[in-house]
């Protein structure tokens, strides 16, 4: 399992890998030191409790680079001229192509952190507006349970 925790001085990546004995991830950019409690399941690319903020609430997304996507979108807008909309064609079949390959990836409602390679990635739901907001703005716990209503 790769863990990406987001910065919460400056924002940027944090690229770990699960270790128990690491007990602090440091910013490359900033330097700030995040506070880390790794598990043996994490260890084993089991996902159940995040390192960085101890909550079970996670949901699952496709491993999208939105950059890349915004891009090919412009460069399909600015090729139409000449090929009559046909490039957004071409954009949409690469976008089949692409989206099927990419793999799945977790992150965590709470404080933004990403997982890679998770093993138990199936046990993961979609992104819940709902629970999002309440994550967020009312700082509910959900332990892991997904919303019922
Ligand atoms: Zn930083
Ligand atoms: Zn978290």
């Amino acid at each position: 399992m790769n863990v990406t925790i987001t910065c919460p001085n400056c924002g940027s990546g944090i690229h770990v890998l699960p270790n128990q004995a690491a007990a602090q991830a440091k910013c490359e950019i900033c330097e700030h030191l995040v506070d880390v409690n790794f598990t043996s399941k994490d260890e084993a690319s089991t996902l159940c409790q995040c390192p960085v903020c101890s909550r079970k609430d996670f949901y699952q997304q496709k491993d999208f680079n939105r950059k890349i996507g915004v891009t090919l979108f412009v460069l399909a807008a600015i090729a139409s001229i000449w090929t009559y909309g046909l490039s957004f064609v071409a954009l949409w079949l690469v976008d089949l192509v692409l989206f099927k390959k990419l793999g799945s990836i977790a992150i965590c409602y709470k404080c933004q952190t990403i997982f890679r390679k998770v093993a138990n990635i199936d046990e993961i739901r979609p992104f819940d507006h709902e629970m999002n907001d309440r994550v967020i703005y009312a700082d509910h716990d959900f332990e892991g349970k997904p919303l019922s209503h």
